[in-house]
């Protein structure tokens, strides 16, 4: 039973994970990290890399989602939703449907067709899938991008496999802490173990060679296996199997802690979504430049998906000097420099960009 719910959960999330970055929000994919430009595209939204305070946010997120998760679902990432888990069950099973090629031999063709897969939807969520499909093997930085995580994902598959689970990962390591007596589990029934028939059809059918019956391991990645080999004995003697799954999901630190997961996760979205069309920072630069006369640095980011034209002004008694129309394209970033006269004007220059619902004043000092 919990094979197959878990293999429909694994292929919908192999599905998810590597048609993510086809679909397209405001023009761009709807998660990517533009390495050239250091921004990622998120969700019909932009969000540049000098925006500290979001990442910073995103983490806090991040690391909340996950205490929430494992502190109440236990390791239900590793058994049912990490790639290294799906694929290696997914090659099992092509594996154990092509015996007449060999099941090492499938196992480890299919590894490698996985592999490839998995390093290709890496590249696309840096480089568009369109784009990166036509310059795979064309542009020198794609190709030896693409053909050095295939031999890494594919030798870590195909060689280290569930020991990575067991002995490497660095979130497996840090679950133990996580955990308390609620958290769910997947613990063999001790009060009926009289009744066991000591067949050993969990041990044989657990992927990382534990017995149930010893007691919760920490190598375990309650992928349920070991339950479905039991019910296939004790159906046939209408009993439940011994092993099954444990824990209390409706408890006062499961609300306390899925609560703050939503409120970051809230906030996050309301700081990223609420930002101004147009960012827009200047600075006068520490050049000494002739008398009446200053130099300014400007930096502009249009974190929306519609072309910007912009007017940058100063208010009476001062003179822009140089490119003053600024034209931005969706999502992009564009910086320069402009010089600014006095004609009266002292102290500091009352900066003024102007366009379609943009009207931004920055003042910064004249020397
Ligand atoms: S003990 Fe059971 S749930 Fe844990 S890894 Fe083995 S088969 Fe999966
Ligand atoms: S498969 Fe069930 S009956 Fe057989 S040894 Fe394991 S727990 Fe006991």
């Amino acid at each position: 039973m919990w094979h197959r719910y878990r293999r429909i959960v694994e292929t919908l999330q192999a599905i998810l994970i590597t048609g993510l970055p086809f679909v397209r929000i405001n023009g761009q994919s709807a998660l990517r990290f533009d390495i050239a430009e250091l921004k990622l595209y998120f969700f019909g939204s932009v969000i540049w890399m000098n925006e500290f305070y979001l990442i910073l946010l995103a983490i806090l997120f991040f690391m909340l989602f996950i205490t929430a998760v494992t502190a109440v679902f236990g390791r239900v990432w590793c058994g049912w939703l990490c790639p290294q888990t799906v694929f290696l069950d997914l090659s099992d099973s092509i594996a154990r449907r092509l015996p007449f090629l060999g099941r090492t031999f499938s196992r480890y063709t299919a590894l490698l067709f996985f592999s490839a897969l998995v390093s290709l939807t890496i590249l696309w969520y840096f480089v568009p899938p369109a784009e990166a499909m036509l310059r795979l093997f064309r542009a020198p930085v794609i190709t030896v991008f693409f053909l050095v995580q295939w031999v890494l994902i594919y030798a870590e598959l195909a060689f280290l496999g569930r020991r990575f689970c067991t002995s490497i990962c660095p979130y497996a390591m840090m679950q133990n802490a996580l955990f308390d007596k609620d958290t769910l589990v997947i613990e063999y029934d001790r009060s009926r173990e009289n009744e066991c028939m000591q067949c050993d059809d969990c041990v044989l059918a657990c992927p990382v060679g534990i017995d149930i019956k010893e007691g919760l391991s920490s190598k375990c990645i309650a992928c349920a296996e070991c339950i479905d080999a039991c019910a296939v004995v004790t159906e046939k003697r209408g009993m439940k199997p011994f092993p099954g799954y444990r824990g209390n999901l409706l408890r006062p630190k499961s609300f306390w802690l899925g609560g703050m997961t939503v409120a970051a996760g809230l906030i996050l979205a309301a700081m990223i979504y609420s930002r101004p069309a147009v960012s827009f920072q200047i600075y006068r630069d520490p050049e000494i430049m002739p008398e009446g006369i200053n130099r300014y640095s400007w930096s502009l980011y249009n974190n929306t998906s519609q072309p910007r034209k912009l007017e940058l002004l100063s208010e009476d008694g001062f003179v822009v000097i140089g490119e003053t129309i600024l034209e931005l394209e969706p999502f992009s970033f564009s910086k320069g420099k402009v010089l600014v006269r006095s004609e009266g004007g002292k102290g500091s220059v009352l900066f003024k960009l102007l366009g379609d619902k943009v009207e931004i004043e920055k003042s910064v000092g004249f020397l």
